[in-house]
């Protein structure tokens, strides 16, 4: 399920992580159990410019 709240979508993943997808450059910020690990790892997120060319 993609949230549509933030840059980052949320992918849930069956064996029960979360994958935080970055919107901006689409790399893969952080797989995580846990939505407050998510978080605190976007904020610290900066895109690669050779991504985003
Ligand atoms: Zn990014």
């Amino acid at each position: 399920m993609l949230s549509t709240l933030s840059n980052f979508a949320r992918r849930e993943k069956r064996d029960g992580t979360r994958d935080s997808i970055c919107r901006k450059c689409y790399a893969t910020v952080r797989k995580a159990y846990w939505e407050a690990d998510l978080e605190a790892t976007e904020q610290m997120q900066v895109c690669d410019p050779a991504t985003l060319e």
